[in-house]
């Protein structure tokens, strides 16, 4: 039994906080390029204690496997969701009204989120902000995040690189229990 199993044993019995996850990180072959980004301490050591929902925003926008890669381009008003490699693609409208359907109706019920670094839909203060010559100028959330931020204030989101030993997990699972509780 690892150390974090040990110590929230006793939490057995009660009802598991129900927590979203980017669903790359727990090894859905959901990427732009087919693949995934299992996390191994988040499905080892976390899995097990809480209720994760399990969501890619991407595949929910209709975008499909693969897809083509995108990146948010800061233009003269507002920051888009365009293609890496085909500058014509556009799917800041799809990836937003997805991000704000499911913002104001399944995560209202998550205390928390795990999410991938760096994504233009995942990324919570990771992800790169490119201007119009491709060059990077900032790094924010990326849209997905941006709209949780704004229907559910409270909810503790967290990128997987805070996971990455178990002293991270052991503070954020302390916090999901404590959060679950109220
Ligand atoms: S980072 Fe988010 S949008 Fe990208 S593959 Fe993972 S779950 Fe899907």
């Amino acid at each position: 039994m690892s150390d974090l199993s040990a110590i929230h044993l006793t939490k057995q019995r009660r009802q598991q906080p129900k927590v979203g996850i980017s669903a790359c990180l727990v090894g859905e072959r959901v990427r732009y390029d087919g693949g995934d980004k299992y996390h191994q301490l988040i499905n080892d050591e976390l899995s097990p204690w809480l209720d994760l929902q399990v969501i890619c925003p991407e595949v929910e926008a209709g975008l499909g496997i693969p897809r083509p890669p995108v990146q948010l381009v800061k233009t003269q008003e507002e920051i888009r969701a365009l293609g890496v490699e085909q500058s014509d693609l556009d799917v800041t409208n799809a990836l937003e009204t997805t991000a704000k359907q499911l913002s104001s109706t399944q995560c209202q019920a998550f205390c928390a989120y795990i999410v991938k670094s760096r994504s233009p839909s995942c990324g919570a203060g990771s992800t790169p902000i490119y201007d119009t010559t491709n060059q990077q100028i900032d790094n924010s959330d990326g849209l997905y995040v941006k709209a949780l931020k704004t229907a559910n204030p409270h909810m503790v989101i967290v990128e997987e690189s805070s996971l990455n030993d178990i002293q991270g997990c052991r503070d954020f699972l302390e916090q999901c229990y404590l959060l679950s509780e109220r």
